[in-house]
């Protein structure tokens, strides 16, 4: 059969099922993962951009997301990457970090944070986390500092607060260590007042299509340090642009993606958007970066197209992050009911629920089918292993090794 046979099949064979889920009243969507941020108005604006692109090159968005960032983040700078991942690049040059130096952070996380760190020979150091929150237990941190330690990074998974924010960073300040912070799930929470990200030296934020707000791929660092803006600054000065084709694929991705993944009818239409928009698909993180290769295309900044992306998913974040705390309360109650223990939510913090987490057992975590079902709601996996989804080997992190067997998280934007 022809690949366009084949294709056909499976679209039949897709609608077979769902007539059959229809008939015996399944509900024919279920709450996807990511890029639930996604609406007609982002659609319209990515196909806006498909038609200026004389205009893809220019500084204008560039300049007014970097100001508008920074306003809603309370923060003094903000300098925009094509990924979180970068963002942290970014920072480790501005912050001077050496080849040979160390850095700590935890050993439960997502490849590409060591891997900012490896590609310029800088050296991750795992510590613990604690189950309350999934941050870095504070009470480890004192045994893992060394000499050639330059900087402590802090991780709020999942949108929530990490329990132990301020005595990590009260650590940092008396070893006279750098504190940077993974702000990646929790874009928009807040502590003390303040949105999370301010109290350490830089943060970086992602809006990756699995995060808080989505342009695909994309990033930003936030500081109130003069001197680190500099250096941010100039990093980002010689920092290059994606090409036209990464670009117009970004654009067609916000498409497919909000065809695949948010419109109500997506039973229907995600079959049509593969089809039109299917092989302009982006891969967030390659398998060659899965073992650690550094892609060609790295270290680039976000262009006028993605920057408007993101202008505009950041007028919605408030509103849509508010939602996610409504069904994480709605979350709070299975928990109770099935005998879970609830995320910590600290004090003087509004978490953001990027995902709500609840340990299970190992074998509901293997086979997580039927949770899915009497849910309706895709169920995550962050972290399947601890440098997600890489299998390095990580050592003395007993808390991680558990959250990797037990911990699922459940989406909470279900429309
Ligand atoms: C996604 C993620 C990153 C990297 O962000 P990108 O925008 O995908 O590069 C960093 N840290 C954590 C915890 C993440 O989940």
């Amino acid at each position: 059969m022809t690949t366009s046979g084949r294709s056909l099949a499976n679209v039949a064979k897709r609608q077979l099922l769902n007539l059959r889920r229809f008939v015996r009243g399944i509900p024919l969507t279920r709450a996807s993962l990511g890029s639930m941020t996604l609406d007609e108005d982002d659609v319209d604006l990515a196909r806006f951009w498909m038609e200026h692109q004389s205009n893809w090159y220019r500084s204008h968005e560039v300049e007014e997301y970097h100001r508008d960032f920074a306003k809603w983040n309370g923060s003094a700078y903000a300098f925009s990457f094509m990924g979180g991942r970068v963002a942290l690049s970014a920072i480790i040059d501005a912050m001077g970090i050496e080849p040979g130096d160390e850095v700590i952070l935890p050993g439960y996380t997502c490849v590409v944070v060591p891997n900012a760190l490896r590609y310029v020979d800088v050296k991750p150091v795992y510590s613990d986390i604690e189950l309350e929150t999934y941050g870095l237990d504070c009470s480890l941190l004192e045994d893992k500092i060394t000499s050639r330690t330059r900087a402590i990074l802090v991780q709020h998974l999942y949108g929530l607060v990490c329990r132990d924010y301020e005595k990590i960073v009260e650590i940092a300040r008396k070893r006279n260590l750098m504190v940077i912070e993974d702000c990646a799930h929790c874009t928009g929470a807040m502590f003390r007042g303040k949105r999370v990200g301010n109290l350490g030296d830089a943060a970086f934020y992602s809006s990756e299509q699995s995060k808080v707000f989505n342009t695909i791929q994309g990033g930003i660092v936030t500081t109130n340090d003069h001197n680190l803006a500099e250096r941010l600054g100039a990093f980002h000065s010689q920092a290059e642009y994606p090409d036209l084709d990464w670009i117009k694929k970004q654009l067609f991705s916000v498409i497919l993606n909000y065809y695949r993944f948010k419109h109500p009818k997506r039973w229907l239409l995600e079959d049509w958007a593969k089809w039109r928009y299917g092989e302009y698909r982006l891969v967030s993180t390659t398998a060659e970066e899965e073992r650690g290769r550094r892609p060609v295309h790295y270290g680039r900044k976000m262009p006028a197209p993605v920057a408007s992306l993101a202008i505009n998913q950041l007028r919605k974040i408030d509103d849509y992050n508010s939602r996610r705390r409504v069904t994480a309360q709605q979350w709070d109650k299975w928990c109770l009911e099935e005998g879970y223990s609830r995320p910590l939510v600290i004090h003087d913090s509004t978490p953001v629920f990027l995902r709500y987490p609840v340990l299970v057992d190992p074998s509901s975590k293997r086979d997580r089918q039927g949770i899915s079902e009497h849910l309706n709601v895709e169920v995550g996996v962050w972290y399947s292993s601890n440098i997600h989804p890489a299998n390095d080997l990580v050592h003395g992190c007993p808390k991680a090794d558990q959250a990797v067997l037990r911990c699922i998280n459940l989406p909470c934007l279900l429309a």
